[in-house]
C-alpha cells in the first residue's frame, strides 16, 4: 500500500494504473476510520474492471464552521493505515492542508438549493467546503468511481449535484449506513461519547425506527411522523435536537412524496453532534424500536411495582 502526500504524485499514480488497464476508485474520508468506512472500501474493491482503490484521509478545514470541532476532530493515522492495509487498499492519499489549499488557491464550489436546508442551515458554508474538497480530490485522483455513505445523505445528494453540474466524469456510488449491533450509526464522532451519552445517542436510531414503523402502520402525515420522532427523542435526557424532519430525498425539502420520504435527525449528545437518517418505506431500522419499548416497559414495570409496594 502506497502512502501519497502530493496531488501531482497521486495523479501520476492514477494515470499509471489507468495505462495498465486498471480502473480507479476513490473513497474520501476524514480518517478515524471504522467499519462504515471499510464497507465503502469493500464495495470499491469489488466493482469495475481490475480496480485500484485510493482512500483519502484528510480533515478538511473548509467544511468546519467557527466553533466546530476541527481542532479536536480525532486524528488516528497510525491505526487508519493499519486498517486500510488490512482491507487491501492500494493507496492512501494523506495530504497536508497546504498541499490541498496551496498559496493562491481561490476557487470555492458553491452548491444551490439542495445544500440549503437541514445541514446547510445548521452548518453555514459546510457543504461548499465539502463540494470544494471533493472536486479537488476527484481531480487529484482522476477516479472512475467514488464511494460515499448514505449516513451523510444530504452530502451524497450535494456531491451528485456537483458532479452532474460540473460534468465531472466519475460515477458516484452511495452505500448503506453501517450500524453497531444496538443500532447506533457508526461515526468518527462517536468517540466523543462517554458513559451514558452512548445510551442517549441511541435515541436517534430509535426515533427513526419509530417513524419507519408508524409509516408501515399506515401513517402518512409527515407532521405526525415528525412528532413521533420528537417524542422518542424527548424520552432520552441529555439530547438537544437540532432537527427531526421528513423530506423528499432529492430536494431535502418537504413534501415527501408517498413512498420516497427520508427521515433525518441531527442532535447534540454531550460533546458530539450526531446525524442519522432512514428511508420511511424501508424496514432496515424498525427492529431497533423494540429495544426502546422494552426499556420503557421495564421502567413502567418498576414504577408500577413501587406504586403497588
Ligand atoms: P467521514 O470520514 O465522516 O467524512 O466519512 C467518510 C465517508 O464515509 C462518507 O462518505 C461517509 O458518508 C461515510 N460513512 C461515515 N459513516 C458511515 C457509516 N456508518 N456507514 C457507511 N458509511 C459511512
Amino acid at each position: 500500500m502506497r502512502v501519497i502526500t502530493k496531488v501531482s504524485a497521486l495523479q501520476a499514480q492514477a494515470r499509471r494504473w489507468k495505462s495498465e488497464g486498471h480502473t480507479v476508485a476513490l473513497v474520501p474520508t476524514m480518517g478515524a476510520l471504522h467499519a462504515g468506512h471499510l464497507s465503502l472500501v469493500r464495495a470499491a474493491r469489488t466493482r469495475g474492471k481490475s480496480p485500484r482503490v485510493i482512500v483519502s484521509v484528510f480533515v478538511n478545514p473548509l467544511q468546519f464552521g467557527k466553533g466546530e470541532d476541527f481542532a479536536r476532530y480525532p486524528r488516528t493515522l497510525g491505526s487508519d493505515l493499519a486498517m486500510l492495509e488490512g482491507a487491501g487498499v492500494d493507496a492512501v492519499f494523506h495530504p497536508s492542508v497546504d498541499e490541498m489549499y496551496p498559496a493562491g488557491f481561490d476557487t470555492h464550489v458553491h452548491v444551490g438549493a439542495v445544500a440549503m436546508p437541514l445541514e446547510g442551515r445548521a452548518r453555514p458554508g459546510h457543504f461548499d467546503g465539502v463540494a470544494t474538497v471533493v472536486a479537488r480530490l476527484l481531480g487529484a485522483s482522476i477516479a472512475d468511481r467514488a464511494y460515499f455513505g448514505q449516513k451523510d445523505a444530504q452530502q451524497l445528494a450535494v456531491i451528485r449535484r456537483v458532479v452532474a453540474d460540473l460534468a465531472i466524469p466519475v460515477e458516484i456510488i452511495g452505500r448503506p449506513t453501517v450500524r453497531e449491533a444496538d443500532g447506533l450509526a457508526m461515526s468518527s464522532r462517536n468517540r466523543y461519547l462517554e458513559g451514558e451519552q452512548r445510551t442517549h445517542a441511541l435515541a436517534l436510531v430509535r426515533a427513526l425506527a419509530e417513524a419507519q414503523s408508524q409509516y408501515h402502520e399506515g401513517i402518512r402525515d409527515t407532521r405526525l411522523l415528525e412528532r413521533a420522532m420528537r417524542r422518542v427523542l424527548a424520552t432520552h435526557p441529555g439530547i438537544t435536537v437540532e432537527y427531526a424532519r421528513i423530506v423528499d430525498p432529492s430536494t431535502f425539502e418537504p413534501p415527501a412524496i408517498e413512498g420516497r420520504g427520508l427521515a433525518l435527525i441531527a442532535a447534540q449528545v454531550g460533546p458530539a453532534r450526531l446525524i442519522d437518517n432512514a428511508a420511511l418505506a424501508a424496514t432496515d431500522v424498525t427492529r431497533f424500536r423494540r429495544v426502546r419499548r422494552a426499556v420503557v416497559a421495564a421502567a413502567h414495570g418498576a414504577a408500577a411495582q413501587v406504586a403497588a409496594g
